[in-house]
């Protein structure tokens, strides 16, 4: 709660990054908490959106576009439908999840496998820029993959 009311009075300088809602997440791994005027727990990052940008439209979701889930800055946020959450989510590349020690882990799966960095990151730009470099060599093996098919077919 406290958080909150420091969010409203004082922005974090730093309006780029990401801000990350202080406290134990929820298993789903986003950031729970209660309105101060409703009163009703529930997902910090619609609660803090609410009062920094304004009402979310009846049925609709915020969309991590930063994808960490703890972020609550609102420019991070976009407003879009239940099922084009669902869609991005499906396209999206692997997603950086904070540990108890406090670094950051990169994990994605592909093919049913799933796969971690070797280590974890102090810095989540750091694991941000694993996952990228990743996603990167996971589809230059699709491209090779593809023009192998390709000449061999011949
Ligand atoms: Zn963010």
């Amino acid at each position: 709660m406290g958080f909150l009311f420091d969010l409203i009075d004082n922005p974090p300088v730093d309006a780029e990054a990401c801000w990350l809602w202080p406290g134990r997440p929820r298993p789903d791994g986003y950031g729970v908490t209660s309105d101060p005027i409703l009163g009703s727990t529930g997902y910090a990052h619609r609660i803090v959106y609410r009062w920094l940008v304004g009402p979310i439209p009846h049925e609709m979701q915020l969309d991590h576009l930063c994808r960490v889930k703890l972020c609550v800055n609102p420019a991070h946020l976009e407003v879009v439908t239940g099922a084009e959450n669902i869609r991005r989510a499906a396209g999206r590349f692997g997603h950086v999840r904070q540990l108890p020690s406090g670094n950051w882990q990169a994990l994605y799966s592909r093919d049913g496998t799933k796969h971690k960095a070797p280590g974890t990151f102090a810095d989540l730009a750091d694991a941000e820029a694993w996952l990228q470099a990743a996603d990167r060599r996971d589809q230059e093996a699709i491209a090779r993959a593809l023009s192998d098919l390709a000449t061999d077919g011949g």
